[in-house]
């Protein structure tokens, strides 16, 4: 479908916005019709400076991400997993092929990670901050176990905040392009925050220091975009 067809089903007020000023990411329409618009960085690249700087910006979302959402859209076009939504497809992705697990799942994994971080000063709504309470037993122990996950990632992958089926929150880390949705990963849920540790995530400012990465990351989290994820779980 082109933009333009996009926008008038689904009305300019929505469609004028990046895909992900609404924390609507989790929601993904079927790649048929996104297939035109890849989606707008909310901030600018120096925005997130100085945790993340401007030219490891530039090229993850320029270079990586747009070859993650070019090749998805190559490898799913005219295939009927095109009429298929995000969670949908990613439910069945053991039926697809290593381009659309590996392609799909980077192009949708990052469309997250950049709606998770902002320049802004934000904070976990009191559901947010009672269901980490509740699983972690603080928001301390929290921030420890998810940065161990995200230091310890052994490879290329990301490591995830995640809402299981049972109410519970808990965290996990997946291997290249995977996430929690797919049907491919052993701890399956709502993906609520998620942290890039491949290395051309911070190798530019930070080179082998993953560590000082990912303890960095905690200033720029969107904690807004966390409340809209777990309302909308
Ligand atoms: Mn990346």
């Amino acid at each position: 479908m082109k933009r333009r067809n996009f926008i008038a089903l689904v009305g300019t007020s929505i469609a004028s916005a990046p895909l992900w000023a609404n924390g609507i990411t989790s929601n993904l329409p079927a790649p048929k019709a996104i297939d035109s618009a890849f989606p707008e960085l909310p901030y600018a690249f120096n925005a997130l400076e100085p945790a993340i700087d401007a030219k490891t910006m530039e090229i993850h979302y320029t270079k990586h991400h747009k070859a993650y959402f070019t090749n998805f859209m190559a490898a799913i076009k005219d295939t009927p997993a095109a009429e298929l939504d995000m969670k949908t497809l990613f439910a069945g992705i053991s039926k697809q092929s290593m381009a659309v697990r590996n392609h799909g799942g980077g192009f949708y994994n990052h469309s997250l990670f950049w709606e998770n971080l902002s320049p802004a000063k934000t904070s976990p709504s009191s559901a947010v901050a009672a269901a980490i309470d509740k699983s972690f037993g603080s928001m301390d122990k929290f921030k420890e176990e998810f940065s161990t996950a995200a230091k310890k990632h052994f490879g290329s992958g990301w490591a995830w905040l995640v809402a299981g089926n049972d109410g519970n929150l808990f965290i996990s880390d997946t291997l290249n392009q995977d996430n929690p949705l797919m049907d491919v990963v052993e701890k399956k849920g709502t993906p609520l925050l998620c942290i890039d540790v491949w290395e051309h995530a911070y190798y530019l400012n930070y080179q082998n220091r993953r560590a000082e990465y990912v303890d960095s990351f905690w200033t720029v989290v969107n904690w807004d975009t966390v409340n809209k994820r777990y309302e909308n779980r």
